[in-house]
């Protein structure tokens, strides 16, 4: 699994990140801002994430491409299921 975080107050809504890896981000509606995905959100959360895997190539691509830098992604962690 890979964490991510999200530091929304930092987006400028840019739009790049739900490009790259659109299954994992989206807009939220309300403020305009990107958001984790309702299925990879941990407890909920808007800004902290767990992805499979196969989502590490489109996140590392969200990572760099993020114009302010407020996307960070874990190295994968081992899976224990
Ligand atoms: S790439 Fe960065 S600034 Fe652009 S929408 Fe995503 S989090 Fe916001």
């Amino acid at each position: 699994m890979i964490i991510v975080t999200l530091e929304r107050d930092g987006c400028i809504s840019c739009g790049q990140c739900w490009a790259s890896c659109p299954e994992f981000f989206r807009e939220d509606p309300d403020d305009g801002r990107s958001a984790v995905s309702e299925r990879y959100r941990i407890a909920g959360k808007q800004d902290e994430g767990s992805a499979p895997d196969r989502f590490k190539e489109c996140l590392r691509e969200a990572e760099e491409a993020c114009p302010s830098e407020v996307i960070r992604v874990s190295p994968p962690q081992p899976s224990f299921d």
